[in-house]
């Protein structure tokens, strides 16, 4: 895993020890001595971690941090923030200011590369949801993200699994208030719990008489529903072994007893706020994706769809020597329709006749707008007699029930020519079969419309 780290300390002989160890690890390193110069590289580079010594001349490291994390252009880069002092209130400040980890001088070379490596990963599944968020619906990652920014004051939903009641009870009392906690005592029902809940952070703790915490945590990342929700481990004194096994198998954060209440909060704040962030992004990937293969106005799928799934149901008909047709199929006289009616009026027409549409094929079936008032419905294992009966059920059934158009609900009569094509195995391409529908809708049309025209060959 190569990855670009940027070490900001105002001590050159600091940057430079950990310079080398980065290096000597395969990292690509950057180097900055001053705040406002970090800012500038994580503006203009690409950085995938930032080390951030806390306490610099002028600018320190939890302004830094509060910059780089209230910037859209930078916020999504981790930081790990490097204390002098392993104090507590100094972690808090940190992680309120937004700080992803911390490491405390002099930098323990596992830790520094156990935190490293996980944020590295982190970052990479966040830069392909930004990615891909970003191209799909071509604009900046900015203006995506800033119109519906995710609800970071919303109480987060937590789980905590812990064996021992008495230590369950002193993190309940902790988080009173910052969480709403459910608590599991049985690891076996608390992985269930946890995929069937709407959690949004896992607290294990490794106070297990029988049962192994790390297994839990490996079950969780294995598990598809609950393979993204954070996991912050609580371990006790001694257990560094336990601890850097357990990051290596996912876990994304830890804390060592005793816990400090405000830690053990702005430690889950931040594995809600990173989750509540890639979730966003999530989603904004997926409502692009179905935007961008469905038609607006009637919901059915569009030409896009159509040009990439017909092939997946092409080939398999091939390959499996199974039938399969196209029905092409359109409005007759569509045009007089938009004259009476305007074009609001022709948009009722193609919502209600693509419902219509829909009540009539089944449900592998792939209907398409293919534009204009023209449609395609790909029927898989369906034969030329079959194919030709189904168009024929849905030619009836328009002419059968006048449309409703329009405001004052007027009634119109609407008829479609529908021209179908069959498989021929061993000589059809998709362009064959597609120009044989095409060339029979244009015969039903020429024929007099309303009526179907098969083309088995
Ligand atoms: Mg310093």
């Amino acid at each position: 895993m190569t990855a670009r780290i940027l070490v900001v300390d105002d001590v050159p002989a600091n940057v430079r020890l950990l310079e080398v160890r980065l290096l000597a690890e395969y990292f690509e390193v950057l180097t900055a001595t001053s705040g406002p110069e970090a800012i500038e590289i994580c503006e203009h580079d690409k950085v995938d971690v930032v080390l951030l010594d806390v306490m610099m001349p002028d600018m320190d490291g939890f302004e830094v941090c509060r910059i780089l994390k209230g910037d859209p252009a930078t916020e999504h880069i981790p930081v790990i923030m490097i204390t002098a002092l392993d104090q507590v209130s100094d972690r808090v400040r940190g992680l309120e200011a937004g700080a992803d980890d911390f490491l405390t001088k002099p930098v323990n070379d596992l830790q520094l590369m156990t935190r490293v490596r996980s944020l590295v990963r982190l970052k990479t599944l966040t830069d392909e949801l930004r990615l891909r968020a970003a191209t799909t619906r071509d604009i900046g990652i900015e203006e995506l993200l800033g119109s519906r920014h995710p609800n970071d004051d919303q109480i987060p939903k937590v789980l905590l699994i812990d064996e021992k009641e008495e230590s369950a009870r002193s993190i309940v009392q902790m988080l009173a208030g910052g969480a709403d906690l459910d608590v599991a005592a049985d690891p076996h029902a608390a992985v269930f719990q946890a995929a069937e809940g709407a959690y949004e952070c896992v607290i294990v703790t490794t106070e297990f008489e029988t049962f192994d915490p790390l297994r839990l945590c490996s079950q969780l990342r294995s598990i598809d529903r609950t393979r993204s929700l954070p996991i912050i481990l609580i371990a006790g004194e001694g257990e560094d072994a336990r601890i850097i096994r357990s990051l290596e198998l996912g876990v994304n954060d830890y804390l060592v007893r005793p816990v400090d209440a405000h830690e053990l909060l702005a430690r889950l704040r931040t594995q809600v706020r990173r989750k509540r962030y890639n979730d966003h992004l999530r989603t904004s990937v997926t409502e692009t994706i179905e935007m961008a293969v469905t038609d607006a106005l009637t919901g059915l799928h569009n030409r896009r769809y159509l040009d990439s799934h017909l092939k997946t149901l092409f080939d398999r008909a091939v390959a499996r020597r199974r039938p399969l047709s196209v029905m092409m199929t359109d409005l007759d006289r569509f045009k007089s329709i938009n004259d009476t009616f305007g074009h609001d009026g022709g948009d009722d027409v193609l919502r209600e006749f693509a419902a219509r549409l829909r009540k009539n094929v089944r449900g592998i079936d792939l209907a398409c707008r293919f534009g204009g008032e023209e449609f395609v419905v790909v029927m898989p294992d369906t034969d030329a007699a079959i194919a030709k009966m189904v168009a024929e059920r849905i030619r009836a059934e328009i002419e059968r029930t006048p449309f409703t158009v329009g405001a004052d609900g007027r009634a119109v009569n609407v008829t479609i020519s529908i021209g179908v094509s069959s498989l021929r195995h061993g000589p059809d391409r998709i362009e064959d079969l597609m120009k044989r529908a095409d060339v029979a809708l244009y015969e039903a049309k020429s024929n007099g419309r309303n009526r179907v025209v098969a083309r088995a060959a």
